[in-house]
């Protein structure tokens, strides 16, 4: 039996490479129709096809997505613990709530739920952060360990433990970094108003230089808030040239600063660029939970100023953030549902190169995986093909997919 698979479809022509001399046929939407050949899993063979051949073109191609910021230790949990009046706070008490009754069981539970859930609707990898108290629960992380090893032909893992900023000062915290630096992980925190300054320099000081010392990376929940805009972001920028700090950093959310003037938002946005920090935007869950009032509606929602921050050459990804626990009542793991509702949230175009890359190959880069998902010769064969031929049809509710892992179609 030959081990050649060939498929016809449609790619979003700004996330394919192929040969130059190649001459393409574009539509409107900015797709592409191309036959794409593999063999043991790899890309061997991309052939532009012609606009006469459009009718055997079935389907529009995407590379297996990444997930850039999810929490599956407590996606899931809605349902014994809502947070009804949708707002910050009350995710806050009521996830505290669910702490008090948490095992790692249950956690498994729902991490597992969230990796069938991710896998069938087409991720390949996902970072997700993992809560983490100042006295931590050993078997909680031990086993969360082991699904990386338990997934790792169908999906990568990558951990960030998200600590309150002063447990990475703690011997407990010394031995958690240890241990993440065998397993692909970060160390995490919340940077978000109110800030007692003079607590949270140091605690960020000693984050810092508990990553240096271990060479992990960072990722924390900055400005995450309504009020004091880009007050975190300020204070991590201070702590990072005190230090001369190399290591790699994301700021997730960074919304606040949104509410800045914009020669403000290009001011800090350069900053951000020196240092190669990485941002990544949650919209979801910033629409349905930042600056709520349960009588009037404002136009002021926070998150990250994509636009501005690209224009800077900030790597910006665009991630779900939580699935129906107390931050966001909502969403499966599904790539589809995040940028169908991601795009007109920010407006940005599904035909612009800009805004595929937030989705489709920001998030590779922040993994820091393989391949950066690119369509090209020699990479793997690692689709997503849905049915149809334009945006319209993507971003429909009838959404029918195809996911093909290793360039084996997954059926499950
Ligand atoms: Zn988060």
């Amino acid at each position: 039996m030959s081990d050649f698979q060939q498929i016809k479809v449609l790619v979003p022509r700004s996330i394919c490479n192929v040969s130059e001399n190649i001459d393409l046929f574009v539509n409107d939407d900015g797709l592409t129709p191309l036959a794409i050949t593999w063999e043991r899993g790899v890309v061997i063979n991309i052939e532009a096809l012609d606009i006469n051949e459009l009718d055997e073109v079935k389907g529009i191609l995407f590379p297996r997505f990444v997930e850039a910021h999810a929490h599956f230790d407590k996606s899931f949990s809605w349902n014994n613990f809502p947070n009804l009046r949708s707002d910050y706070e009350n995710a806050l008490s009521v996830n505290l709530e669910e702490h008090i009754t948490r095992t790692p069981k249950k956690v498994i539970k729902r991490a597992k739920k969230s990796l069938d859930y991710a896998i069938n609707n087409g991720y390949r990898a996902i970072r997700t952060h993992i809560d983490t108290y100042l006295s931590q629960d050993d078997q909680i992380w031990n086993e969360i360990f082991n699904l990386r090893k338990e997934y790792t032909d169908l999906l990568e893992l990558q951990f960030v433990a998200l600590a309150p900023l002063e447990f990475w000062g703690t011997l407990n915290g010394e031995i958690l970094a240890k241990k993440l630096t065998k397993n692909n992980g970060l160390l995490g925190g919340v940077l978000v108003p109110p800030f007692d300054k003079k607590s949270i320099n140091s605690s960020l000081s000693n984050l810092l230089e508990l990553a240096m010392r271990f060479n992990l990376g960072i990722d924390l929940h900055v400005d995450e808030s309504s009020i004091q805009p880009g007050r975190g972001i300020n204070l991590l920028l201070k702590t990072i040239d005190k230090l001369n700090c190399q290591i790699p950093i994301t700021c997730s959310h960074s919304s606040s600063i949104l509410l800045l003037k914009n020669k403000e938002i290009y001011k800090i946005g350069e900053r951000i660029a020196e240092k190669n920090i990485k941002v990544i935007a949650l919209p979801l869950t910033n629409f349905w939970l930042l600056n709520r009032d349960q009588h009037h509606n404002s136009l002021q929602r926070p998150v990250a100023p994509i636009k501005q921050l690209q224009k800077l050459f900030v790597d910006v990804s665009i991630g779900s953030d939580n699935v129906q626990d107390p931050w966001y009542p909502f969403g499966n793991f599904d790539p589809f549902y995040l940028m169908s509702h991601a795009m007109p949230m920010l407006q940005i175009n599904p035909w612009d190169r800009l805004s595929l890359s937030a989705i489709l190959n920001a998030p590779s880069r922040l993994l820091n995986l393989n391949w950066d998902g690119v369509i090209s010769l020699g990479c793997p064969a690692d689709f997503v093909v849905v049915e149809g031929n334009n945006w319209g049809d993507v971003f429909s509710n009838n959404l029918k997919r195809k996911v093909f892992i290793k360039g084996n179609w997954y059926q499950k």
